[in-house]
Formats: structure tokens, C-alpha cells, sequence
């Protein structure tokens, strides 16, 4: 018998029904008709049958797929040919051409992306609005019209506790005052914002987020948040403030290995065989790679998929990859085996500059002098060298400046007025000319007639301070006084701070063998093609920011960034934000303080904000929700968001989420009854990824030639007259067209008639992203007919990863700036410590409260918990698919033998692992194996499920369909670590606002 919550033969024919009384159906051109006999041969053949080229988001790396269609029904889908993350191929010429593959060629999917299909019909899925009946989480529900739940989340209704506001009384301009918080002594002068920011929406897996921001900041919220908190925050961060970008005033964290051509990789906590970006691609190149010859090292305390194929696995303590990356620094720098050519180029000319028969297209800030008492660079000014003065007061978008003489500035390169940092590219005897105001990040300001006028960056060369821009290369090492300024270059300061531990100290920080720095630092240092690469394991931590920013600058230190088998980019074709006929701004505060400074008059803040954080603060939002910080909420909208399941400790998530006075009204949008969604007033069913349209995909930079993949319904029906379109659940909507739906209704601007200008409408989802398309690389919008929709997306030729006309470097390239010293992060402060950050990497242990205070752990929790991903499963939320559950229907406790016998565990034996703050902690079984370091515990991170379809809920007073066999196994995240000052919080790195996926100690018991 099939378990409950199977695809029966019988419930597929009953959705073939459903879909084919549409008009049109995706794929079939014309209304559909029979349905499909039931039977799933892997590659039919029989007729009708066609081919629509789309993107995969069973995780989020977009790999191209290509679904088989028949009567409009999806039947199969395979891997894009034409997609360079699912085939490797070269096409004949600059960019792929549709005849550059045969009809039958075929591209590869794991195995979560040929699982789409049970997602796609899975019967769990929500059919229907639901409005809540009882209280929140008890799982009663009334199925409601879309008209009656538009209508309530517009203009307010009636919950079980009482009425409540819709968005339309919401949306003020009235700024939030004393009566929305208790918080003003902690407002920066100018407030909190408008009263519209109480409409707060969160989203994970959003690649819809161009459309939900400008649904936002229609509204005049600010309060457009991600989750990039519990992804990759650090990672994001250190790539920031480590590839700044000048050129272009905005930095990036988009490399990867260029495996292709690399021969010797560290892998620093990731597991690309399984979990990294995408797998279908990296876990190909990896096997390639070592079939090559090339050479593989993983640090990571477990023995992963990836450390099986590997030369050398690292069985390092958890949270201590930044102690090797500096052990690695300090082996490197003392053995003078650093690109020293490379890193004393001060700027973009000096770099591409052939001197000694070597050549760069980045640089680095190595050589720049910092004023070590201010931690800020040292400019021309300040040393006493060079500068002018303004004969002008000068707005902020003058593109010339009158100064007093020119004289001595370089005739092009970048200017500094206060903090303002500006480009020029040419000059007068008193004039410059040419004017990039604000670059590198900083804002435009007007400046005052006499405003002193410098160079912003100043470097050591024959025993003065110079302006960067006037040599070619600069002295690496400084330490002195410059116009009797303490001043060191950035790679002095760097050098100090990997020079306070020898390399055995690393070591033994790292709780490794003797040797083992020195040997894999040897290694590295001796290969042609030497790069690091990092991910989860050593960025999900509380020192995720400073291990990222290390690792990041090993490949600095290598001068290996846009050279072949080195560290490179991965850039995209994409579309282009529709035209906003009515100028849009958000102003204020967001809920959870990312990227912001605290600047209020209470001297420490109630709560943490993280001023150097590139990307929002999950984990903050609900909790400070439920506290009203740093004001109270309205309204919630959760989209492709679960917070309830997958942030760390999520419990103090759900006590947020269930109180109807901090958040009273909240709408979810989703496709299954996540444990989110049983906390929501209103569930709205959304359309999954096989019926949507999103921005273009990326190949992420695991691929080097330019990619993108296009997303689009291949199932469904479209009214072509209306452009409106159904999913395949005919009473779900794509949340798309929720929010535009809601936006035509209230009346926001840039939505509905002439929404993105005269005849261009956005009344549904399929003209937005027309117009969306169009205004970028597809020129033909989401025109059937065009190249690009039939091979699903827009590519250059993947097999040309090097530079013609230069092939020791990549064709696409960074070709900018690479900072040791991260000047806004030394000018922040932790608003908790009052301690400034660090503008240099530093070695920080792993489990630092936020308060600076080094975690204890209490007697008997005496094991640290890491986790990790499977190949067949997507964090949480694969878990009920019931073809992946095939292959894993519950994780297991990696243990050591040493710890098991030590607890008389044996393989199998049910255990409770529990936390202080979890005492009743998770049950499972134990898996006993030499594959994890002795001290340390392992547990998946997709499994423990408390809803996603296990639990029955009740709809009009029916059961709704449930699968009991969903949810097994441990949660891996209800056994992390509160903060120690905010019970509410997981453990967060104070610098980037990462959530620490990695618990300090746990007790494991047999049972
Ligand atoms: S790696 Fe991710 S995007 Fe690619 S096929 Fe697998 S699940 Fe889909």
C-alpha cells in the first residue's frame, strides 16, 4: 500500500483534470485534452510530447532543466543541454546557438532536481486560501475566495481575538512616534520612519525579489527583508569588504575555484560533491578535477562525500578554519612564498603593466598606508604631501572642480573631499575633470568653498609617502612615523595579526596533527594552480566574518584572483526593473538593524545592530517583533520563508509567531503548511517553481563564462489575451500576482495602468516580467518565439573560460581592487561592547556571545554539534518530497566510536541530544563511524520536521491531506545555542549578523 501522501496513480489523473480545463495549456498551444495513462517511463517517446526549457529551484542554484510536457501535463524533467551548469560543451562560436547541440543532447540533474515532479503534483500542496479559524498553530481553517482574502488583507476583517487592520490603514507617511514605540531614545535624528515601514515582508528563497521590492517600496515600507542572515551572511560580507570594487563603488563576493584548470584546492567547511553551488556543476568538476591529477584538500571535522574523493582530509576542530587560513597566512608570509609582484601594485594601471614579465588585472590596497591610531587610510593631505584647496563651493553633482593649482596630482585616479572619495579622469592646471562623484561607495556630498582636496591613498616608495597612483609597485612593509603619524601599510597590519600565534599555535588551536599546516601550506604554495575556497562550516559561526575574510585573502596573498585555476567571477546576462513612472523611497529603520549604524541617544542599545553586515538579519526580525524593537509591527508577510523551521533555535521564532498582539496580522504565502504557515492568519497558496517566472538565473560563479538561466511555467494555462495565468492548482495564485493584485487595489504607484510607464501595464505577472525581460539582455521579452526561451536561457560559450588573447587569465574578470584593510568595518563599533571592529582579519575563537563574552558550556554537554547537507535533500524543506524521503526518510546522530562506547551507544541505538536551553532535546538514532572527529556530533540539516504536511489540520471542518511519515528524524536546528544576553536569539556573529549553525556543546544520551 502506498503511504499516505503518495502520487497515486489516481490523484495524478484527478490534477491532469484539473489542469486540463484551462484554456491553454503550457506546452500543448492549444486547450488539452485525455490525460496521461499514469505510467512514468523515464524518457517517453511516444507523441505530443514537448520539450520547455526552464530553471530548477529545488535548491537555489538554478541549474537548467527541460521538462517533458504531454497534454499539458509535466512528465519528466531533465537537465538543459544548453545549460553549462548541467552539461559541459563548447559551442561553435562567442555565444551558444541552438544548432551547437544535437535535438537529443541532454544535460545532467541530481536527484533533488529530478524530484521537482513529485513537488510539483505533490498533494499536500495548498489548493486553497485558508483563513484561521482558531487559534494560531491549532490547525483549524476555513478555505476562502482569492476576492475575500484580498479584500480582508486590503481593508481589514474579523480574527478569532477581533478585528484587525488591513495594508490600506497601515500605509501612513505619519512618521512612527512615541504611540508605535518605546524605543525613540534609541532613534537616530531622524526617526524611525514612516508608519507604512509596520508592513514588514520576509522572504527566503525569493528569486521573485525585484517585484516584491517595488511592491514594497510602492507601499513606502523599508521593511524588505531576506534571510540571507541564515545563508551565507559572512560569506557575503568578507567577499565585500575583501573585493571592494572601487571601480564600480560596489563590492562583490561572487568567485568561485576555477576548477577547471586549478591543481590544488582547500576547501575550507564545504561540501561541493553535495551542498555547494550548484552541485550538479561543482560536484562534476570536483570528480574531474581529481581524474585530472588535481589535488583536493577539505578542512572539516566530518568526512564528507567531498573528503572521500579528496588528496587530504583535515579533521579540524569546529569554527576554527580561521586559526588554519592564519596558521596557512603565516606559514606563507614567513617562507616567502606570497605574490609579492602582485600585491605592491597600488592601482589598475600599475597592475596590467608588464614589469619582469609579469602581469595582473587586479591590485590590492597591500601597499596603502593606514594611521594606526585612527585605523583609517592615511591620505596626501594628512602626510603632509599634496593637496588643494576648492576656489569653488561645489555641489554634489559638479562634474568639475576649481581648486587652487593641480599641480602634483596625477592626471587621473581618485580624489577625497571629507569623506567623500571621487573619481577623476583628467585636469586642468586648476580644474579636475571628469567627475565620478561618490565613488567607492561614499556619498556624494556638497563641499564648501577652500574644502581641502587630496588623495585618498597614499604608499611607501623609495622611503616617501607617495600618492598611490604616482608608481608601479610600492612598498609591501611598513612600520614608521609619516608626517609624525603612526602609520603601517595594510600588509604590515596584516602580517602583525598573523604573526601573533607561530604556526604550531594554529596547529594546536585547530586540534590537528603536527606538520599538518606546514604540509598542506607547502603544497599550496608549490602548485601551479593553488586556491582556497569556503562555504557553511566556516562562515555559519560566530566568527564567520573574520574566517571568511581570511580565507578570501589567502587567495589575495597568492595573487590568484582572475587567473586561470585561480579565484574568479561568474557574471550573468540579466533583465532590468521596469521603468517606475512615480518616484518610490523607503526611509527610516528596518526591523532587524542590518547594515546599519546605531545612532541613538541611549548610549547602548537595547538590542544589537550591525552596522558592517551587508545583508539583513533574519533572526532578528520576529524576535524583535515580539518585543516591538525598535518599533511595534502590523502586518507580517512570510514568502518562501519559514522561519519557524529553519533559522537557528527557532523556537523563539514560533513564541513570536504566535502572539497575536506583537504581529496581528500575518500572511503567508507558500506551497506547503510549513511550520510558518500553521502560524498565519491568512495561507496563500502559491505557485512552485515549475509555474513561475523570476529573475534571471545565475550560474553563480562556479561557472566562469557568462550564463543565465530563464525561469518560466511549463505547466498551467495562459489566457494570452489577458496575459493572466493559472497554475496548475487552479485556485493558487503565483504570490507575483497577489502582490500586484494588492498594489492595483490600494493604489500604490508603479502598478496596474501605464504601471511602468504610458502603455506598458503591469496588471499580472506574466507583463511584469515582459517588460522585466526586455529591458535588459532579452530584448524579446518572454516571447515563445525567441532564441533564448527555446534553449532557456542566454549563454557564452562555456568552454571559453580564459582570455583569448591573454589565456593565462579568465575572459571575465574582476579586474579591481583587493582589500586587506576594510576601512568602514575599523571606523564601526559592536553598539553592544563599544569595541571597533577589526579593518584587518583577525583570529577570533568560535562561541563569542555577542557581548563579547566566551560561551560555557555547563557540565555534561561536553560534545560541540555541527551540521551539514545531503546530496538528496535542500535544508528543510525537501524533506516531505516523498522521492527524495525514498532515498533518506530520517537523518541520523554522527557520533565517533570513541564518544559512543563511552556512552555504551552502538550503531543504531535511539539517543537524545539535548542543549541547556533544549533540555527535552531531539531523539534519533545513532550513527557510530570513524567519518567525524572524536568531541564532535553531526546532524543533516533537512529533517525533524514538526509540520510540512505531518501534522493534520482541519479545512471547513475536513481533515485536509496529511503524510505521518513526514517529519522524522532530529531537528538539527532546535539544538542551537540562544544568545547568552538575548534568550530570543541564536548565536550571531556580531560582524556580519551570521547565524551560527554550529552548536558549542550538546549532551548525548543513549536511550
Ligand atoms: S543542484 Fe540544485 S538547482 Fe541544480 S539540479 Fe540539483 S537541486 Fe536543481
Amino acid at each position: 500500500m502506498e503511504p499516505q501522501g503518495g502520487w497515486s496513480r489516481r490523484q495524478f489523473i484527478q490534477i491532469s483534470s484539473a489542469v486540463a480545463g484551462g484554456a491553454t495549456v503550457l506546452g500543448t498551444g492549444a486547450a488539452a485534452i485525455g490525460v496521461p495513462t499514469g505510467q512514468h517511463a523515464p524518457d517517453p517517446q511516444v507523441g505530443g510530447i514537448k520539450i520547455l526549457r526552464s530553471a530548477c529551484m529545488m535548491c537555489n542554484a538554478g541549474c537548467g532543466i527541460q521538462v517533458k510536457v504531454q497534454n499539458g501535463i509535466a512528465i519528466k524533467i531533465d537537465g538543459n543541454p544548453y545549460c553549462p551548469q548541467s552539461n559541459e560543451y563548447a559551442s561553435a562560436g562567442k555565444d551558444v546557438v541552438e544548432s551547437d547541440l544535437a535535438p537529443t543532447a541532454l544535460g545532467t540533474l541530481c536527484a533533488r532536481g529530478q524530484a521537482g515532479l513529485k513537488t510539483l503534483y505533490d498533494p499536500l500542496r495548498l489548493q486553497h486560501p485558508l483563513k484561521r479559524m482558531g487559534q494560531r498553530g491549532a490547525g483549524q481553517w476555513q478555505t476562502i475566495s482569492w476576492d475575500q482574502a484580498i479584500a480582508e488583507i486590503c481593508y481589514g476583517g474579523q480574527l478569532p481575538e477581533g478585528p484587525f487592520e488591513g495594508l490600506a490603514a497601515i500605509r501612513s507617511t505619519a512618521p512612527i512616534s512615541a504611540a508605535e514605540s518605546k524605543y525613540m531614545d534609541e532613534a537616530p535624528s531622524t526617526g524611525f520612519g514612516p508608519r507604512s515601514n509596520q508592513l514588514v515582508m520576509v522572504s527566503g528563497r525569493n528569486q521573485n525579489s525585484d517585484l516584491t521590492k517595488r511592491f514594497m517600496d510602492a507601499f513606502g515600507s523599508i521593511n524588505h527583508l531576506d534571510h540571507t542572515s541564515i545563508c551565507n551572511a559572512a560569506y557575503k560580507t568578507g567577499g565585500y569588504h575583501t573585493f571592494t570594487n572601487p571601480k564600480k563603488a560596489k563590492g562583490t563576493y561572487n568567485f568561485k575555484p576555477i576548477l577547471e584548470n586549478a591543481t590544488y584546492v582547500v576547501l575550507f567547511g564545504t561540501n561541493p560533491v553535495e551542498a555547494n553551488v550548484p552541485t550538479n556543476t561543482f560536484g562534476r568538476l570536483v570528480a574531474s578535477m581529481v581524474k585530472n591529477g588535481g589535488k583536493i584538500v577539505v578542512v572539516d571535522p566530518r568526512f564528507s562525500n567531498t573528503a572521500a574523493k579528496a588528496h587530504r582530509w583535515v579533521p579540524i576542530k569546529p569554527g576554527y578554519e580561521g586559526a588554519f587560513a592564519f596558521g596557512m597566512m603565516r606559514w606563507l608570509i614567513d617562507n616567502g612564498k606570497i605574490d609579492v609582484d602582485f600585491l605592491t601594485r597600488p592601482h589598475e594601471d600599475a597592475a596590467k603593466k608588464v614589469i619582469n614579465g609579469k602581469q595582473h588585472y587586479s591590485w590590492s590596497d597591500a601597499t596603502y598606508l593606514i594611521d594606526t591610531a585612527k585605523h583609517v587610510r592615511l591620505d596626501s593631505a594628512q602626510a603632509g604631501v599634496l593637496w588643494a584647496n576648492l576656489t569653488m563651493a561645489a555641489g554634489k553633482a559638479e562634474t568639475v572642480l576649481t581648486v587652487t593649482s593641480t599641480a602634483g596630482f596625477p592626471s587621473k585616479g581618485t580624489l577625497k573631499i571629507g569623506s567623500e572619495l571621487i573619481t577623476y579622469t583628467g585636469k586642468t592646471d586648476t580644474t579636475f575633470t571628469g567627475l565620478g562623484r561618490g565613488a567607492s561607495g561614499t556619498t556624494a556630498a556638497d563641499a564648501a568653498l577652500d574644502a581641502q582636496i587630496s588623495i585618498p591613498w597614499m604608499v611607501i616608495s623609495g622611503g616617501q609617502a607617495v600618492p598611490y597612483n604616482t608608481v608601479d609597485q610600492a612598498d609591501l612593509e611598513f612600520v614608521g612615523k609619516v608626517n609624525n603619524i603612526d602609520c603601517e601599510t595594510s600588509f604590515s597590519m596584516l602580517a602583525d595579526e598573523v604573526s601573533l600565534k607561530t604556526v604550531d599555535e594554529y596547529e594546536t588551536l585547530c586540534g590537528l596533527e603536527v606538520g599538518t599546516i606546514a604540509t598542506v601550506s607547502s603544497e599550496f604554495a608549490s602548485a601551479k594552480a593553488p586556491v582556497a575556497d569556503m562555504y557553511r562550516g566556516a562562515q555559519s559561526t560566530t566568527n564567520g566574518y573574520y574566517n571568511c575574510r581570511a580565507i578570501f585573502l589567502l587567495n589575495g596573498l597568492m595573487g590568484n584572483v582572475d587567473r586561470i585555476g585561480g579565484f574568479a567571477m561568474g557574471p550573468r546576462f540579466n533583465g532590468a526593473e521596469p521603468a517606475r513612472p512615480v518616484t518610490t523611497s523607503t526611509s527610516g529603520v528596518k526591523l532587524d538593524r542590518g547594515k546599519t549604524k546605531y545612532a541613538g541617544t541611549k548610549p547602548k542599545p537595547t538590542r544589537q545592530w550591525y552596522p558592517i553586515a551587508e545583508v539583513g538579519i533574519t533572526q532578528e526580525i520576529l524576535p524583535s517583533a515580539k518585543i516591538g524593537y525598535p518599533y511595534a509591527i502590523k502586518a507580517l508577510m512570510t514568502f518562501t520563508h519559514n522561519s519557524a523551521q529553519t533559522i537557528p533555535f527557532p523556537q523563539s521564532q514560533v513564541a513570536a509567531l504566535v502572539d497575536t498582539k506583537a504581529i496581528p496580522l500575518h500572511i503567508c504565502s507558500t506551497i506547503f503548511m510549513d511550520e510558518t504557515a500553521a502560524l498565519a492568519d491568512y495561507v496563500l497558496p502559491d505557485g512552485m517553481y515549475l509555474e513561475k517566472w523570476a529573475s534571471p538565473m545565475a550560474g553563480y560563479p562556479t561557472i566562469h563564462t557568462k550564463a543565465s538561466t530563464i525561469r518560466r511555467p511549463v505547466v498551467g494555462t495562459f489566457d494570452p489575451i489577458t496575459k493572466h495565468y493559472i497554475p496548475a492548482f487552479p485556485d493558487t495564485m503565483l504570490f507575483d500576482d497577489v502582490l500586484i493584485r494588492i498594489a492595483v487595489e490600494l493604489g500604490l504607484p508603479n502598478f496596474g495602468l501605464n504601471g511602468a510607464g504610458a502603455g506598458k501595464d503591469i496588471f499580472t505577472a506574466w507583463q511584469y516580467y515582459n517588460l522585466f525581460f526586455s529591458g535588459g539582455d532579452y530584448t524579446q521579452g518572454l516571447d515563445e518565439k525567441a532564441d533564448y526561451m527555446r534553449m532557456g536561457g542566454k549563454r557564452q560559450n562555456p568552454a571559453e573560460i580564459a582570455d583569448p588573447a591573454n589565456p593565462a587569465f579568465a575572459l571575465n574578470r574582476y579586474g579591481d581592487r583587493v582589500d586587506i584593510f576594510y576601512e568602514k568595518a575599523a571606523a564601526s563599533k559592536n553598539a553592544l561592547t563599544g569595541k571597533y571592529f577589526s579593518g584587518v582579519p583577525i583570529f577570533e575563537e568560535p562561541g563569542i556571545a555577542m557581548d563579547g563574552t566566551k560561551l560555557v558550556p555547563p557540565a555534561g554537554y561536553d560534545l560541540t554539534l555541527i551540521t551539514f547537507k545531503r546530496g538528496w535533500h535542500t535544508q528543510s524543506r525537501t524533506s516531505s518530497n516523498e522521492w527524495l524521503a525514498e532515498i533518506e526518510r530520517a537523518n541520523r546522530l554522527w557520533i565517533n566510536s570513541v564518544d559512543a562506547k563511552a556512552r555504551g551507544i552502538t550503531n543504531g541505538d535511539r539517543v537524545r541530544v539535548s542543549t541547556p536551553a533544549h533540555t527535552t532535546g531531539e531523539v534519533g538514532r545513532a550513527y557510530v563511524t570513524e567519518e567525524i572527529r572524536p568531541g564532535v556530533v553531526g546532524v543533516s540539516a533537512h529533517f525533524g520536521r514538526r509540520e510540512a504536511g505531518s501534522k493534520q489540520h482541519m479545512a471547513d471542518g475536513q481533515p485536509m491531506p496529511h503524510n505521518a511519515n513526514i517529519g522524522g528524524g532530529l531537528s538539527a536546528n532546535h539544538l542551537m545555542w540562544p544568545e547568552p544576553a538575548f534568550p530570543d536569539l541564536c548565536l550571531t556573529d556580531a560582524a556580519s549578523g551570521m547565524a551560527a549553525f554550529l552548536s558549542p556543546s550538546v549532551k548525548v544520551e543513549k536511550l
